[in-house]
């Protein structure tokens, strides 16, 4: 199900059903001092090999991901290495097109780096390519996630560190157990116009409470956010 592990006549073989592209998107950014730089890229794969696992018609095969994203609000922090918003829709746009040559029946963009710049950028790309884009922060599907998210304190907080915790543990810094919750309403700080890391009041790169962070938690999310992506394709796709 991974497109980069087929060979070509692998590939044709399975492109007579028609499958959907499932596309991970993601971002290199400080993720805490405990999370991996590419962590939101690693929920992105986690949610896309999960859908396509389960996915059966039509079927659905995964697009190597997409690593890098529209990130400034961690630039005073070690590994932020961000595109531009006219990279990022021209990224899109081509990889679209590409999709649809190839007979694929539709391309389904899945990104879980939130910052406004990076979420506008691909909802339009997405519209303008005939995308489809799975929108974790609109309202509908938001509410179906854990409190932390809904609250917007969520950047490597409890949240996303369990996701990490459930599917690359070794990946987090056991100094994570020591670090105090650190509550900031992310969407209140850029509203009044706050756009970095620091300014919002994230220290060290991280808000919410990832101390309390538990694979249990990220199994449980990742399931629901599989739910909404399946969802999404037997809809939509
Ligand atoms: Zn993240």
């Amino acid at each position: 199900m991974r497109v980069a592990e087929l060979t070509s006549p692998g590939l044709e073989k399975l492109r007579e059903r028609r499958p959907v592209a499932l596309w991970p998107v993601g971002a290199v950014e400080p993720h805490g001092p405990h999370a991996p730089l590419g962590t939101d890229t690693l929920i992105s794969v986690g949610m896309c090999e999960r859908a396509a696992a389960r996915l059966g018609d039509p079927p659905a095969v995964v697009l190597p991901a997409l690593p890098f994203g529209v990130t400034r609000y961690g630039a005073a922090f070690a590994g932020t290495i961000g595109i531009t918003e006219a990279t990022l829709r021209a990224v899109v746009l081509d990889v679209a097109a590409a999709v649809e040559q190839q007979g694929f029946r539709r391309l389904v963009i899945v990104n879980n780096h939130f910052e406004p710049e990076q979420v506008g950028t691909l909802r339009a790309a997405a519209a303008d390519a005939g995308a489809l884009y799975l929108d974790l922060v609109r309202r509908r599907n938001a509410q179906r996630l854990t409190d932390e998210f809904r609250r917007g304190s969520c950047h490597a907080g409890r949240y996303e560190t369990s996701l990490v915790l459930a599917d690359a543990p070794e990946l987090v810094d056991a100094a994570v157990s020591a670090l105090p919750a650190n509550e900031v309403d992310m969407p209140q700080a850029m509203a009044e116009g706050r756009t970095d890391f620091l300014a919002m009041g994230m220290e060290r790169a991280y808000c919410g409470a990832p101390a309390e962070a538990s694979a249990e938690e990220g199994r449980a999310t990742f399931q629901t956010l599989t739910d909404m992506l399946v969802e999404l394709v037997r809809a939509e796709a």
